[in-house]
Order: C-alpha cells, then sequence, then structure tokens
C-alpha cells in the first residue's frame, strides 16, 4: 500500500502541475494583450501631446499674422502724414497718439508671440519624448510578445511529458484506490490527498488528526482519510524519511523487511 500511496502522491503532483501548467498556456493570450497596455498608453499619450503641439503651432501662425496686420496698420497710419492728409496741429496730435496705440498693440502682440514661441518650442520636445516613449514601449512589447508565444512551445513539451507519466501512473494505480482519488479530486478542486505534518495535523485542513490515525499512516498499510476533509492521508512529517534516495542493499533489505511483516 505504501507503494501505492506514493504512486497517488507522483500521480497528484503531475495532475496539479498539468492543470497549472495549461492554466499557464491558456492565459499567454490576455498576457499578451496586458503586456500591450503600456504601448497603448504611450500611443495615446502621444497622440495628445502632438494634437497639443499642432494647436499651439497653429497658435502662433495666428499671432504672426496678427502682428504682420498690425505691422501694416502702423504703417499705413505713418503714410497720412506724408501724403499731407493731417493740416491742423490737433489732428496731428490725435495722429500721434493713434500711432501710439497701435504701437503699443503691436508690443502686445510680439509679447504674446515671443511665449508662443516658447510654447511651440516646449510642445515640439514633449512630442519628440512621447515618439521616443512610444518606440521604447514598440520594442519592449514585441520582447514581451516574443517571449509569450515562444514560451508555448516549452509549456507543450511539459503538458506532453506529464501526460505521459499520468498514463504510466495509472497504470500501477489499483483501480479503485484510482477511483477514489479521481471524484476527491473532483471535489477538492485537484487537492485529493493531504500530509499529514510533523504536529499531527492535517495539511489541507489544518485540523489536527487522531493520534490512531496518524500511527496508521505511517505505517501506511491500508489507505487513510481524514476525518475533517476527507482527503487520502499520508505522512509529510518527517521529511528525512522521504528525501534521500535508498541505495540497493537497503532497499533489498526493506522488500524483505516488507514480505516479514
Ligand atoms: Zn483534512
Amino acid at each position: 500500500m505504501k507503494e501505492q500511496l506514493e504512486r497517488l502522491i507522483a500521480l497528484q503532483e503531475a495532475d496539479l502541475r498539468l492543470a497549472e501548467s495549461a492554466e499557464r498556456k491558456r492565459r499567454i493570450p490576455e498576457m499578451v494583450e496586458a503586456a500591450r497596455q503600456p504601448l497603448q498608453a504611450a500611443q495615446t499619450l502621444r497622440d495628445t501631446v502632438k494634437q497639443a503641439s499642432e494647436t499651439t503651432g497653429k497658435e502662433r501662425k495666428a499671432c504672426e499674422q496678427a502682428l504682420a496686420e498690425q505691422e501694416q496698420a502702423i504703417s499705413k497710419l505713418q503714410d497720412r502724414t506724408t501724403k499731407g492728409e493731417i493740416k491742423t496741429n490737433r489732428e496731428y496730435q490725435a495722429h500721434l497718439l493713434e500711432i501710439e496705440i497701435a504701437k503699443k498693440k503691436r508690443g502686445e502682440i510680439e509679447e504674446q508671440l515671443l511665449i508662443l514661441m516658447d510654447a511651440v518650442d516646449a510642445k515640439k520636445k514633449e512630442a519628440a519624448q512621447a515618439e521616443a516613449a512610444v518606440k521604447e514601449a514598440e520594442r519592449k512589447f514585441a520582447d514581451e510578445k516574443a517571449a509569450l508565444e515562444g514560451s508555448v512551445g516549452a509549456l507543450d513539451e511539459e503538458l506532453a511529458g506529464l501526460r505521459r507519466k499520468r498514463e504510466a501512473l495509472l497504470a500501477e494505480i489499483d483501480p479503485s484506490l484510482l477511483r477514489t482519488y479521481e471524484k476527491l479530486k473532483i471535489s477538492k478542486k485537484g487537492h485529493a490527498l493531504a500530509g499529514i505534518n510533523k504536529d499531527g495535523s492535517c495539511m489541507a485542513c489544518r485540523l489536527q488528526v487522531q493520534p490512531q490515525v496518524v500511527a496508521e499512516v505511517k505505517r501506511a498499510n491500508a489507505i487513510q482519510t481524514c476525518f475533517e476533509c476527507h482527503r487520502i492521508l499520508y505522512w509529510a512529517g518527517d521529511p528525512v524519511q522521504i528525501v534521500p534516495l535508498p541505495e540497493k542493499p537497503v532497499e533489498e533489505v526493506e522488500e524483505a523487511a516488507e514480505t516479514t511483516e
């Protein structure tokens, strides 16, 4: 029964790894989509910055146009003096004031233009940075996507290996024990077996197992289940017994001991 239990433990491990690897494979497309998120965010930012940069560029052009128009208006005003359109001193004073106001307005437009020129430069820089960030995100995404899609092959190989291992174990496990395992596997979400800790508690439900059952599980002569969670129990309290691989002579001694029992 000890061997049967060991095969069951190995089967559960294979089944759990199968489920985990299958889940990892299933999740690859959504992981690719998740890896695409930073790229999409960078593209959205780039588009926003680019649009803002274009708007500022248009504002600057409009301001330059307004400045040219103002220059024209001033020279038109100044022309009036040379054309002799101004007759009296009063008219002349009014004319000078008009020019002064027009020049003041030109000054304001020039000031605004300087601000806009700075803004255009800043936006251009920002747009270039956003574009570089997109390129970087594109490169990173391509790498991540390739790595994720490349892992499919390795996962397929792993899954095939685990399925082979599973088949080999199935052939060596008692059918009725296998049925119990399969039933528990469904109801316990893959964990049909549970180890007993050094302190004598079930590692799945954490409850204390009766000392008598613990002793039985250690002997492993018959299948024992947890009183609380009904999982098949195995002794996991003393790893020293499990870790070292028995050498040939020891195995022979063990087998001899088993037959005498
Ligand atoms: Zn339990």
